[in-house]
């Protein structure tokens, strides 16, 4: 297949790129690199050594002899730039990552909000708005969030995107209906995830679009097969208090002896997939594309929930370590349950690394290897979700 892997320099999207490339795709990234110039902007790095795109593309290529193509395009604001190169390559599918993706950063300040929302929202309108005008016939595959649902969902179970409800039809008689899920987001970042479902439902209905929508828990792990195959392939590993998510920020802690800071009582419930199953799962969503439009389809992509003073519990079990609990930066409900239904992917062959067999791998060959270039004072969340929050905020325990 002729893939376009939107966001294809960033975390999740690198991995992807090689382990598609090695499955014989012929895989173009587009990127505007902003996540290299929000590093800059923080003064933060990735943990692992990265190199630049261009050098990791001809490291790929002298491994393996693939070539992979790179645009250097900003999809949220070069509207005509990217059509254009769309129009070029005209792609069988393309996959979106191409997004500003961390909550505390979404929250930082009103400069970041509006950054946010204008890059999200309009990258992914672009996006749509492109492929509709030169009658593409390319299955988009977009990386959402299982923060699309809240995290207050009262012990029910989430189901893959949709849920049934009983209505009465026009003669009064009862009757169900299918309908989205109710969004309920917890900061900006993730309430620009809920309106791309608005702008996917309304596509896939107006215009027909194929589109599968990955409702995808917090990713960890570092490397995969491929990235393995060179150490100027290594996948990036953020760690600072805006983008490293919770368990990256206890493998660096017990990397360096560092308290595991706990926001709150870490009663809150969160949904993980391991890189590895995440590649995977893009994958298997994109062998499996809507026949038709009219319908998003919704997988929720995550493998296993923990909350997270167990996972600080988990880290700390393994290699020792004082754990301490902080303000917590969120506007959230203290304790939450979350039972999510995963059974699509599971039915597709999905066989899902598990915290327990991975996790070791993680502290040894990345945290400790690199403890060299940890910043600690990077460590601690800064951004509070509101102003009196961010005073709390402690910024070394
Ligand atoms: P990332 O920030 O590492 O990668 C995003 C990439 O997109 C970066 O390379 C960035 O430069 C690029 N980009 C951003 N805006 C762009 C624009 N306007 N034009 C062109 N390129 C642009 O993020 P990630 O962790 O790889 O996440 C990828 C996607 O998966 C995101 O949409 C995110 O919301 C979703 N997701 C990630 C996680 C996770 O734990 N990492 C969890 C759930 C969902």
């Amino acid at each position: 297949m002729r893939i376009a892997v939107l966001g294809g320099d960033g975390f999740v999207g690198w991995p992807t790129t090689l382990h598609l490339s090695a499955r014989g795709h012929d895989i173009h990234i587009v990127d505007n690199l902003s996540r290299r110039w929000i590093d800059a902007e923080l003064g933060v790095q990735s943990l692992t050594p990265m190199d630049s795109i261009q050098e990791r593309i001809r490291i790929w290529k002298e491994q393996t002899g693939r070539q992979l193509g790179f645009q250097l395009i900003d999809i949220a604001s070069e509207y005509e730039r990217f059509k254009i190169w769309l129009a070029e390559f005209r792609p069988e599918a393309i996959v979106h990552f191409a997004e500003q993706r961390a909550a505390p950063y979404s929250m930082k300040t009103d400069r970041h909000k509006g950054y946010t929302v204008n890059n999200n929202v309009n990258a992914t309108h672009n996006v749509l708005n492109a492929i509709t005008a030169l009658k593409l016939d390319a299955h988009l595959v977009h990386l959402g969030t299982m923060g699309v649902y809240g995290y207050d969902t009262m012990g029910a179970a989430i189901p893959e995107g949709y849920l049934k409800v009983g209505v009465l039809d026009a003669e009064g008689q009862p009757a169900e209906k299918e309908i989205l899920y109710p969004a309920n987001p917890g900061s900006i970042y993730h309430m620009t995830k809920c309106l791309d479902q608005l702008l996917f439902q309304f596509y896939a209905k107006n215009d027909k679009l194929r589109i599968t929508d990955l409702h995808q828990g917090i990713v960890w792990g570092t490397n995969t097969e491929e990235t393995k195959r060179h150490p100027q392939l290594v996948n990036r590993f953020d760690y600072d208090g805006d983008y490293g998510t919770v368990l990256n920020r206890f493998l660096v802690q017990a990397a360096i002896n560092y308290p595991l800071t706990v926001h709150g009582q870490g009663g809150q419930t969160r949904a993980f997939i391991h890189i590895q199953d995440s590649v995977r799962c893009i994958e298997i969503a994109l062998n499996n594309p809507p026949t038709a439009g009219g319908r998003v389809q919704i997988f929720n992509q995550m493998t296993e929930s923990h909350r997270v003073r167990d996972l600080a519990a988990i880290v700390a079990g393994m290699v020792g370590g004082e754990v301490v609990h902080l303000p917590n930066p969120r506007n959230e409900a203290e304790e939450n349950d979350l039972v999510v239904r995963n059974e699509q992917f599971l039915r597709l062959g999905l066989e899902p690394t598990t915290l327990e067999a991975g996790l070791l791998a993680e502290i040894v060959d990345v945290a400790r290897r690199f403890a060299h270039r940890i910043d600690r004072a990077r460590i601690p969340c800064v951004s509070g979700w509101t102003a009196e929050r961010s005073l709390l905020l402690d910024r070394d325990p």
